[in-house]
């Protein structure tokens, strides 16, 4: 296993690094890591840095910094737009979300979403990410937004992103999501509509957005957006590689 990831927010990245509270813990109690070991820790906002451990205490843990870098965010950014839905599906795909390298997720309230979009869903989403951050390492969380007045606030946020795609089940002869559709230099917005689908009033607002297919199968909201940023992330890395073969070759 290689160094653990642990969480720093921004403002404790200071001369001097001190880890506490669940952090603390993870590091002392389950990893029992010791004095002179070394971990990495991620900010969630492009920070990343590698230290050694100099002193244990009770409930916190002093560090000393190695070298810290802060990591650029990708060209090719994807902003997933899925419909409020259950909880009990969420916190995975919030998970996910920070594992592909999602930049933003905005979360909005659908005509036919199961339940009320909770003003302070960030709060409740954080430690899920904070997890798929320790999990990869990646040093960007996605920015949250929440969209309670629903789609008209999608479609309004959708003015500074540079595609937006529709992946809408409900379609005859709508062409499947291309390859040439997905990791795109820019921001890329895929809006997916909740466990009930979208509603003709949603669609008719939408009318800007380009439709695309995921498949014959109708996917739950959680596993389509997954899906999405999966293929966006493996696209976006696909086409690096190419040009990296490709300056190689020359
Ligand atoms: N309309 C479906 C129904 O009534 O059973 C439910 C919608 S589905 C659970 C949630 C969302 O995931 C859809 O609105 C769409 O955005 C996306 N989705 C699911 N399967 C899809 C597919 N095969 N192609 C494109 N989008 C899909």
């Amino acid at each position: 296993m290689g160094e653990p990831f642990f969480y720093l927010p921004p403002e404790s990245w200071s001369s001097e690094i001190f880890l506490d509270k669940q952090e603390a813990k993870h590091l002392s109690r389950s990893l029992r890591l010791a004095p002179g070991q070394t971990v990495r820790l991620l900010d969630g906002a492009g920070r990343a840095g590698r230290f050694v451990i100099l002193e244990i205490q009770k409930k916190t843990i002093r560090l000393e910094r190695i070298e810290e870098q802060i990591l650029q965010k990708p060209e090719a950014r994807a902003v997933l737009a899925p419909a409020f839905s259950k909880a009990v599906r969420r916190g995975f795909f919030f998970e996910k979300a920070v594992e592909l390298g999602c930049d933003a997720v905005w979360i909005w309230q659908g005509d036919h979403s199961q339940g009320k979009l909770p003003a302070a869903l960030h709060a409740t989403v954080r430690g899920q990410m904070i997890a798929g951050a320790k999990q990869c390492g990646n040093p960007w969380l996605p920015e949250v937004r929440v969209f309670p007045s629903g789609i008209i606030e999608v479609v309004a946020a959708a003015d500074s992103v540079d595609y937006r795609i529709l992946p809408w089940e409900l379609q005859e002869n709508v062409p499947m999501l291309a390859l040439a559709q997905v990791g795109r230099p820019g921001v890329s917005l895929y809006v997916i509509g909740p466990e009930g689908g979208f509603s003709v009033r949603e669609l008719a607002l939408l009318s800007g957005f380009t439709p695309v297919s995921l498949g014959a199968r109708v996917l739950r909201c959680e596993t389509a957006a997954t899906l999405c940023l999966g293929i966006h992330w493996w696209a976006s890395h696909a086409a690096k590689n190419d040009v990296n073969t490709l300056e190689r070759q020359l």
